[in-house]
């Protein structure tokens, strides 16, 4: 492989960006050694900046569901930019947008645009919090919400990484109100609510955890959140930044069946260009400024160029059958690698949803934090980079789920399967 020019940005980088990256996960720490700089891409490749192709993985972690540089994603920001960039006014593509996320989601009545993710959830829990007046939140160990301060509580992702799940500079009275509990169990849910439930505004869940690896609910998980929300009036946020649009058309909420009281969405809802957004019911949507007592706003929310890129992300996944063959090519490259690795008796567990899945160097299933952190991330480094050096761009951490995209078709995914065969066997 060469790096040559990756390295010399590197080292630049580390002068004048923390860690050399704009986002931590990007810095390889999860899987040792330094970081590719990337030059362009086009459907389910990248290329780097010193001339090499991958198949892509990584997908920009979600936005990217319909491959890279998409011609006609391209042709709407391009038409929407002669416009003009940024106008802090509304416009018309905001509504449009708005309509759309309403038809799409079920649970979804009213829907307020943010600029990243973080800020979707920063701004419902909050909401939840005005709405219920009440302080308590309860999340999951493992799940990722952000990094605002409430949410970086035993957190997943680029945190776990890291190994700093809990962040410094987090006020305690601020994670003291955070009650973390282990994902895909409902007795421990049960018996917090029942000792605290009239005091917690909100449970918030990854609806299929994507920030430990990919972690499906238990059967009735979801279902079990509900009813207890139901039962002490605390709110349900379903945080879809990831999953939103990806599983199903209707987010993880239509593949379940089960309705949050409030959604975050980032990611797709953007194509690729920063965004984020929340909803849910009227009446609680109604809460927000200037409607109502809880505040929240940006400069650039609901930006054109966003927006436009969003909508016809939105509109070409309506498409007839898009979600089954996303489905059908998650699958295929799922069971593929398991058998390839159940033939060479390696321990591999794949966890697989529609359009993402994950993969743990492990002999039990893996269904929470616990199991998660039984994997063999040492291994997974060393798959990591057998695959790299054969054009192959996986997660650089074990902690992250892989995303295909409807770029990732037979031959691509015939094609990825060649090489993780290679690089089982260097194991
Ligand atoms: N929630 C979830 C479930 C996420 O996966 C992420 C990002 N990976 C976020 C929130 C934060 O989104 P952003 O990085 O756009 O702030």
């Amino acid at each position: 492989m060469k790096t040559v020019h990756s390295a010399e940005l590197f080292s630049t980088a580390q002068e004048v960006i923390p860690g050399g990256v704009n986002s931590p996960v990007r810095a390889f720490r999860g899987v040792g050694g330094d970081p590719l700089f990337m030059d362009h891409a086009q459907g389910p490749y990248l290329w780097d900046v010193d001339g090499q192709r991958y198949i892509d993985y990584v997908g920009s972690w979600g936005p990217m569901i319909h491959g890279h540089a998409h011609p006609e994603i391209l042709e709407a920001v391009a038409e929407v930019a002669r416009r003009g960039l940024s106008f802090g006014a509304p416009t018309a593509i905001e509504v449009r947008m708005a309509q759309m996320v309403c038809d799409l989601v079920p649970s979804i009545e009213m829907v307020r645009m943010t600029c990243s993710g973080t800020e979707a959830v920063m701004s419902a829990v909050r909401l939840a919090r005005g709405v219920t007046r009440r302080d308590k939140i309860v999340k999951f160990e493992g799940n990722y919400h952000g990094h605002s301060d409430s949410l970086l509580v035993k957190a997943g992702s680029g945190a776990l990484t890291l190994g700093q799940p809990s962040s410094a500079g987090v006020p305690e009275e601020l994670s003291r109100d955070t009650l973390v509990l282990p994902y895909n169990d409902l007795a421990a849910v049960t018996e917090i609510l029942e000792q605290w439930g009239f005091d917690i505004a909100a449970i918030i869940v990854e609806p299929i955890a994507g920030n430990m690896g990919c972690v499906p609910p238990a059967e009735g998980f979801l279902e079990g959140l509900r009813a207890l929300c139901d039962r002490f009036g605390s709110l349900l946020i379903f945080d879809e930044v990831m999953t939103g649009f990806r599983v199903a058309a209707g987010g993880a909420q239509a593949l379940y069946g089960v309705r949050p009281d409030i959604t975050t969405l980032g990611k797709i809802i953007g194509g690729g260009l920063p965004v984020g957004a929340l909803g849910g019911s009227r009446a609680i949507l109604d809460q927000l400024a200037p409607n109502g007592p809880v505040y929240q706003a940006g400069t650039l929310a609901g930006n054109p160029l966003a927006m436009a890129a969003g909508l016809k992300t939105l509109e070409l996944l309506q498409q007839p059958g898009f979600h089954a063959r996303l489905a059908t090519n998650t699958e295929v490259l799922c069971s593929g690698l398991k058998a390839q690795a159940a033939q060479k008796g390696i321990a591999l567990e794949v966890n697989a949803v529609p359009g993402m899945f994950g993969i743990f160097f492990s002999d039990r299933p893996v269904r929470n934090f616990q199991d998660v952190m039984a994997a063999d991330t040492e291994r997974y480094a060393r798959f990591f980079h057998a695959l790299l050096g054969q054009g192959v761009y996986l997660a650089p951490s074990a902690f992250e789920a892989g995303f295909l995209s409807a770029a990732h078709d037979e031959t691509v995914i015939a094609r990825t399967l060649e090489a993780t065969e290679k690089a089982f066997a260097t194991l």
